[in-house]
Parts: structure tokens; C-alpha cells; sequence
């Protein structure tokens, strides 16, 4: 059997870029015990919004890391999207929004990404182990290479690493020019706005609007490839938003692209959210695929550095997640493009051979003709991550199953989706049934 050699490096891993995906996973690396050093250009997080939208399985991820209380004081509930003609009556609904919050959270939250991307920071503090270096470039991918045994580029959509490497981008035929607009209502009811997220399929300005967490709210009005930033104020107006009543945080203009590298990995250097992968903002799945990156890729840094796992088993990352990525990448994209076949008939509906509206990750690496529930995430009923060890574990619905290995925690049976035991792995993913 072939041995890794393991190189005697400083750390054992170096994160390039702190946004919400190299903050996750610096976090999850100082929660598994890695040395990590994160070298980040900017000194504070980005202050304006971008991602608004995350759902349960991000949030659980949160509270693997501590962060449950403060976290439920920056979230609000999402009561879910509709299309909606020029006149702002209901075409389509998305379906996903009132499913149950098995996995111990809701489905779908509104958030201010600073107030995010903050609590993540404020989170590195505890560990004396991981190193944040602000304020500074990266250095080349030599020296990256030399200070620690695994690099992860986390360094978004532009991503200077994946350039060094010169791994190329597949362009998945999404590229459009939007207006973003973030407003602070002075008093979160006035104007009285939808309180569901809106795609409003009106020809002469196709349109989204996000009711978001507390007093912000977004907007994002597409533009044509040539045309001049219309004045933002004339284009809220409809809405009932004034100077008056609201501060305008920002109107910035962004081309939506659904981009994916060709490889995110090489040998000891991966790739890792907008670095790895871009999709239109539609379904709100960015910053969560990002997320959902960190927390497979954690505990397998783990495993090959202080486990002695074979360096192969990073491979697996990208086999799991890059099927997931694609499902929600063309998701998003059949969410953008509905907006336009909506305005242009109104009883349009979406692409019958759309894919599956879930946005769960079913890992199809282990899907190896495994039984259900391999691949889904561990349910999570009363909080029961609370009781559940880091690291591997079996969990069975009486104490007269004997795992090979660890004692199981006992549990009700729709933690189990009904099987006998269940073997769970870090990321709360079901390995295997008994
Ligand atoms: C308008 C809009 C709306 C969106 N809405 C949503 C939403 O509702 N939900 C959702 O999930 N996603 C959403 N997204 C997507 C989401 O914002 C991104 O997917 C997410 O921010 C990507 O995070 P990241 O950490 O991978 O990259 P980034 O946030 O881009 O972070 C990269 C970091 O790397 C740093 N960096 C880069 N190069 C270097 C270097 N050489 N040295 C040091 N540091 C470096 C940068 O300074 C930056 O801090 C939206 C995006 C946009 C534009």
C-alpha cells in the first residue's frame, strides 16, 4: 500500500480569502484541531450585502461551529418565492419554502451577509491554532505550497490561485447584466412591501425582490448589455421606497454568470466556493454551496492529516460536491430564465424536464447502490446535534444495537428515517445502515 509522504510544513493547511467560505472552513479547521493560516486582502469583512438568502443545512453547520444563539438573532424566517405578473398578481410559487425543518432548522432564512460574515470572524478568535493574517495578499502558490501540507483557494469568483494553476472555467451559458439595490427602511414596516420573496415578470424591467432579515431589503432589476445605471430612486419609487423612508446602502450593477471550474483539485491545492464555481443569485445557493464546500472538505483535511487517511480521499470532495453544485447551478438558471418566458406568457411553466427543485445535497459518491437514507443528511429532531460527538458516529433507535466501533447514541426513529442504526459521518451525511 502506498504512503503520502507527509511534508513537515508550519501548518497543515493555508487558506487563501476570508468571505463566508474560507471563514466557514477556517472555522471548522480550528474546531478539528488544524494549524491553518488564512491570509486575507481586505482588514474588514465586505460591508455591503451580496448573499441574503441561506438555508437549513447552512444554518446547521453554524451550530456545529457554537454559533446557534447569536445566529438566531440575524436570521428571520423566509415565507418563501413567487412570480408574479407586472401587476403583482401570483403566477408560480417555488415549492420547498413549508417543508418541515427536519434537519433542526427552516428551510429557508433572510440574513445580512456582514452581520454573517462578523459572527464568523469573531468565531476564529477561540482557536490559538489558526492564524488570520489581514490586510495582506496571499503570497505566490510556491510559497503557499511550502508553509502549508494543503492549500484551499477560497479566493472567490476572480480566484488569483485557480489562475496560478491555469485550471480553466466551463461557461455554462448564463451571463447577464442585473442592477443590485440594497435599501435600510427607517422603519421596517413602512412602506408596507410583500413579505415573500418576488420574481416579477414584467417585459419592460424584469425584477426580483427580497424581503430581508430586519430593516433591509434588496432589489435586482436587469439591465440591458448597453444601457446607462437607470436612477434607482425612479426605479423604487413603484415600490413606495423614498428617500424618505429608506437609506440606500447600494446600487451596483453585476453580470450573473453560471461558471464552473474544470478542477478543484491539484494534489495539494484545492478550490473551494466562487473560486470552484458561480451561479446566478435565483435560488439564493452562492454563498451555500460555499458553505456546504467547507464543511465536506473539514473533516477529510482532518482525517488525511492527523488520521493518516489517504490523501485520496480528498478526491472524493469534488465527486460529491460538484453533482450537487450543477443541480443548483441549473436550478438557478431555469429560475432566471422563467422570469423572462413568464413575461412574455404569462401562462408559461418551468422547463418540464427541470431538475429536482431540492437543494439538499444527496452525495452521489456514496450513493453506490446503498440503501436509503446513504447520502442524505442525518434528520435533526430536539437539537439532537447537541448530543452527538464531532467525529463519526452511530445512531440507533434502541441500545440493543452493537456498533463495531463506537457505542451508538440512542434516538427516536424519525432521526433514523426509520432504520434500525444509522452511521453518521462529521458532516452529519448517513455513510451507511444497519
Ligand atoms: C447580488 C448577489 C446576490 C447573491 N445572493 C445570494 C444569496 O442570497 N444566497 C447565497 O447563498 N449566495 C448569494 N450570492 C452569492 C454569494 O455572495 C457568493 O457565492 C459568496 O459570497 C462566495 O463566497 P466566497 O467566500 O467563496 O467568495 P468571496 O465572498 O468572493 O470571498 C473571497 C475572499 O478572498 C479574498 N481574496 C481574493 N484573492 C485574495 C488574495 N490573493 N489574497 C488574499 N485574499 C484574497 C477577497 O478579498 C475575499 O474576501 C449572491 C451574489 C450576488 C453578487
Amino acid at each position: 500500500m502506498s504512503v503520502d509522504p507527509v511534508p513537515n510544513t508550519p501548518y497543515d493547511v493555508a487558506i487563501v480569502g476570508l468571505g463566508p467560505t474560507g471563514a466557514t472552513l477556517a472555522n471548522l479547521c480550528g474546531m478539528w484541531g488544524l494549524r491553518t493560516v488564512v491570509f486575507e486582502r481586505s482588514t474588514a469583512p465586505y460591508p455591503q450585502p451580496r448573499a441574503c438568502h441561506l438555508d437549513a443545512e447552512i444554518a446547521r453547520v453554524f451550530q456545529h461551529l457554537g454559533f446557534e444563539d447569536e445566529l438566531r438573532g440575524l436570521l428571520t424566517v423566509s415565507a418563501g418565492m413567487e412570480y408574479v405578473d407586472a401587476a403583482g398578481d401570483s403566477l408560480f410559487s417555488f415549492e420547498g419554502f413549508e417543508r418541515e425543518p427536519i434537519l433542526g432548522w427552516h428551510e429557508d432564512y433572510v440574513f445580512v451577509q456582514p452581520e454573517v460574515d462578523a459572527m464568523l470572524r469573531r468565531g476564529l478568535e477561540q482557536y490559538a491554532h489558526v492564524e488570520v493574517r489581514l490586510g495582506v495578499d496571499a503570497p505566490e502558490l510556491d510559497e503557499l505550497r511550502s508553509t502549508a501540507r494543503f492549500v484551499v483557494a477560497c479566493d472567490g469568483a476572480t480566484s488569483p490561485v485557480r489562475e496560478q494553476l491555469g485550471i480553466g472555467l466551463t461557461d455554462l451559458g448564463y451571463d447577464e447584466r442585473w442592477l443590485v439595490v440594497d435599501v435600510m427602511l427607517h422603519d421596517p414596516t413602512v412602506p408596507s412591501l410583500p413579505r415573500i420573496i418576488q420574481q416579477v415578470c414584467d417585459r419592460r424591467r424584469l425584477a426580483t425582490f427580497v424581503p430581508s432579515h430586519d430593516r433591509h431589503r434588496r432589489w435586482e432589476f436587469r439591465l440591458a448589455d448597453d444601457e446607462l445605471v437607470p436612477d434607482v430612486w425612479r426605479l423604487l419609487a413603484g415600490w413606495g421606497v423614498t428617500a424618505s423612508n429608506a437609506e440606500l446602502v447600494r446600487a451596483a450593477s453585476y453580470r450573473f454568470h453560471a461558471l464552473e471550474a474544470d478542477r478543484w483539485r491539484d494534489g495539494d491545492v484545492l478550490l473551494a466556493g466562487d473560486a470552484a464555481h458561480q451561479m446566478p443569485p435565483f435560488m439564493g445557493q452562492g454563498l451555500c454551496s460555499g458553505v456546504r464546500d467547507a464543511a465536506n472538505l473539514a473533516w477529510k483535511l482532518a482525517e488525511v492529516i492527523h488520521d493518516g487517511a489517504a490523501a485520496t480521499l480528498l478526491d472524493t470532495f469534488e465527486t460529491e460536491r460538484r453533482p450537487h453544485v450543477a443541480a443548483v447551478t441549473a436550478l438557478s438558471i431555469e429560475a432566471g430564465r422563467l422570469l423572462t418566458r413568464l413575461a412574455i406568457d404569462p401562462t408559461a411553466t418551468p422547463e418540464p424536464d427541470r431538475p429536482d427543485p431540492t437543494r439538499w445535497s444527496r452525495l452521489p459518491g456514496l450513493d453506490l447502490g446503498g440503501p436509503f437514507p446513504v447520502g442524505h443528511q442525518l434528520p435533526q429532531p430536539d437539537r439532537l446535534d447537541e448530543s452527538l460527538p464531532d467525529g463519526w458516529v452511530w445512531v440507533a433507535t434502541d441500545d440493543t444495537f452493537v456498533s463495531p466501533d463506537h457505542r451508538p447514541v440512542v434516538v427516536e426513529p424519525r432521526a433514523t428515517y426509520g432504520c434500525h442504526a444509522v452511521l453518521v459521518r462529521p458532516d452529519r451525511y448517513i455513510a451507511a445502515v444497519a
